[in-house]
């Protein structure tokens, strides 16, 4: 059985009193939330702060954003070692966000994977289509596009050991969310073709949804048979309603 995991995304948000703020209300909470691994990935200027507060607890977190490159002359990079000397164990990789407004292009996103899984990071691989895309009826074609180029670039062993996360890019910070049957027809279309290459980690890979996710939606969300938690961007930026959400995705 796939544990659930849930992911809260903070993007470009908080400050240090908010953040600590933030994570007193989570640690107080996540008591209850046993069955579920819980992260949190925090703006890079941000991780040593989270890694002080969270280091002990239940509670895991990490980057959003990874270089391809080891070390040397990147300015502004930051090397998915160095995600790890602040003890992080997860990275998104390929967000929407990089692909739209840093052109990270599907082969960017390939390396990526690699240079984090290579560190020792779990990468969650977002993946997902526009509103047009959807409306031209290419979801899955897009959606195979972006699995396959890490596929190809890594390996489907290297692949199951990261984490794939489903964000139609219409219901990133939007309020519109997927239906449930929308989710789980593309959640189930990336396990088949995971499944093309390795039935192995098709069965054993989570594959989370994101969109919009809140209090309100992610039980039902949640109850479909291919989503396995959820990556969350608005609702991780409130203690109740990131617990809230996790709380529904314990079972
Ligand atoms: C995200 O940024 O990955 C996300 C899912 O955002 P939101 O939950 O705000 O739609």
């Amino acid at each position: 059985m796939r544990q659930p995991l849930v992911a809260g995304n903070w993007k470009m948000n908080g400050s240090r009193a908010s953040i600590a703020e933030l994570l007193d209300g989570l640690k107080a909470g996540i008591g209850n939330v046993r069955t579920v691994e819980v992260a949190l990935c925090a703006p890079a200027i941000y991780i040593p702060d989270t890694q002080v507060q969270l280091d002990g607890s239940a509670i895991k977190w990490g980057g959003q954003d990874v270089s391809v490159h080891a070390a040397g002359a990147y300015t502004g990079e930051i090397a998915a070692a160095m995600l790890t000397d602040f003890g992080c164990h997860f990275v998104i990789i390929g967000h929407s966000e990089r692909r739209a407004y840093h052109s990270e292009s599907d082969a960017l996103v390939a390396e990526k994977f690699a240079a984090s899984r290579e560190a020792g990071l779990v990468p969650i691989l977002c993946v997902g289509e526009t509103l047009e895309e959807r409306e031209q009826g290419v979801t899955e074609q897009v959606v195979a596009r972006q699995l396959d180029a890490v596929i190809a670039h890594c390996g489907i062993d290297t692949v199951g050991e990261g984490v794939v996360a489903y964000e139609p890019v219409w219901a990133i910070g939007t309020g519109k969310t997927a239906t449930p049957e929308q989710a789980q027809e593309v959640h189930a279309f990336i396990r088949g073709r995971l499944a093309a290459n390795s039935q192995t980690v098709a069965e054993g890979l989570r594959i989370l949804y994101g969109g919009s996710m809140n209090p309100k939606n992610a039980a039902e969300l949640m109850a479909q048979p291919d989503i396995d938690g959820g990556l969350i961007g608005g609702a991780s930026l409130k203690a109740a309603d990131f617990l809230a959400v996790c709380a529904a995705a314990n079972r």
